[in-house]
């Protein structure tokens, strides 16, 4: 294993925005303490004493980011799959979760997870645990071993939710987050988001509790906006003092350029207005949007606005982990939405998903998602020979059939921050 100083050798591909793809053939990535160096067809004299792992017939792309995924759902990933959010909630979700009371079960439950992402072509990820403080720790501590980079958020629910899966009250939802905050210290590469689960499980009370610790300790937050018709009735009702769902959010310290908002799909223009102005991120989750009949979100309008978006799974109303899945599913339901609801903003291409995936979701972490100069070198080097064709395919096409085709069988090497995991 090579650590954080190294020359890539190979076809290179990154975004520099998202319309555009950067392609280079039989190029060099340079990789110091972890940092990228830029690409360059001739490597310069002073990165030529640093070990050279020559890659000549792969691709070679940044990592991915999974911007949203539940970590505790993914051992019942693509059961349930006939119902509506609030349903699906009742019946799988909550049932599930409310095992991780059991830290014996979390730990292993939570290592089949980890193991997955680790292989798969996930290097950064925002994810959900449970409202369980130990089972967290568990997942976070697997996760800090993996050598991946994530954040990891202790949910808050305190109303609207099963006996059996609700904290008891404001105070010591609040007292547990800050249980947790303290511990999670010792993690590196793991780092705690502050994650009320949405809205109706969340009381004013606690909400502004979450909003005081946010602002204290500067943290990031993670939650669920305007996914399906049900559920935003239901907040209106909630918070009859909001303009809209994000306001609700918005009320509490929790629409800024540290906020990750999930799913997006049935957005007023109050609230497109307001992911532009404050720089919240969106991850858009194809997959769980159709799964579980929320709808497709209007993401080449989001993308056109300039507000920041990146790819999630959403496992488990997503069924899988794989990025380059849910970059293909992005690109199809956009087309379904601009054939029936809007032909304005055009649907999503190859490079807007890549973009998306990579550079678009990483930004939540920093300078994370590309290789240009002074980006965190996260990287996947891809094996495409399995895919077999008789056809003499351009580099762009060969990336093309990677996202459509690929499984995680075709990563044979993968890096995080220089380090090497595989
Ligand atoms: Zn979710």
């Amino acid at each position: 294993m090579i650590e954080n100083s190294f020359v890539l050798y190979g076809n290179i591909i990154y975004s520099e925005d998202k319309d555009t793809l950067k392609i280079f053939e039989n190029s060099y990535a340079v990789c110091v303490d972890g940092i990228s160096k830029g690409v360059f067809a001739v490597l310069p004299d002073e990165y030529k004493s640093l070990p050279l792992i020559d890659r000549r017939d792969c691709i070679i792309i940044p990592g991915m980011t999974d911007l949203h995924v539940h970590a505790p759902q993914y051992g019942f990933r693509s059961v349930g799959m006939d119902c509506e959010l609030l349903e699906w909630l009742e019946a799988h979700a909550f049932p599930e979760e409310s095992k991780y009371a059991d830290t014996e079960y979390a730990k292993k439950a939570y290592a089949l997870f980890v193991n997955d992402m680790r292989s798969g072509f996930t290097t950064r990820a925002c994810m959900f645990g449970t409202m369980h403080v130990n089972g967290t720790l568990e997942l976070m501590q697997l996760l800090e071993n993996s050598g991946l980079k994530t954040m990891v958020g202790k949910v808050n629910m305190d109303r609207n939710s099963p006996e059996y899966l609700c904290e008891e009250n404001a105070e010591k939802s609040a007292e547990a987050t800050l249980e947790w905050l303290e511990k999670s210290k010792k993690f590196k590469n793991t780092k705690p988001i502050i994650t009320p689960r949405f809205i109706p499980s969340c009381t004013d009370e606690l909400m502004e509790k979450l909003g005081k610790i946010i602002k204290e300790q500067n943290l990031p937050v993670q939650s669920h906006l305007s996914e399906n018709p049900s559920e935003i009735a239901w907040v209106s009702e909630l918070c009859p003092w909001s303009t809209s769902y994000g306001d609700a959010y918005r009320h509490f310290g929790m629409m800024n350029n540290k906020t990750i908002m999930a799913h997006c799909v049935h957005l007023p223009e109050e609230e497109i207005t307001m992911l532009k102005e404050n720089g919240a991120f969106v991850a858009h989750c194809p997959e769980s949007n159709m799964n579980i009949a929320s709808g497709i979100s209007p993401v080449c309008r989001l993308l056109a606005e300039d507000i920041n978006v990146g790819i999630g799974s959403d496992v488990a109303g997503g069924t899988t982990l794989s990025i380059p899945k849910a970059m293909a599913l992005a690109i199809q339901c956009s087309k379904i939405y601009w054939r029936y609801i809007d032909k304005k903003y055009g649907y999503l291409n190859l490079e807007n998903a890549f973009f998306m995936a990579t550079k678009g979701g990483g930004k939540f972490f920093g300078k994370v998602g590309s290789f240009e100069d002074g980006y965190e070198f996260d990287a996947l080097v891809l094996d495409d020979k399995s895919i077999a064709t008789y056809v003499d395919f351009t580099l762009k096409e060969r990336l093309e059939r990677l996202i459509y085709l690929g499984t995680k069988h075709n990563i044979k090497n993968k890096f995080v921050n220089g380090v090497q995991l595989f």
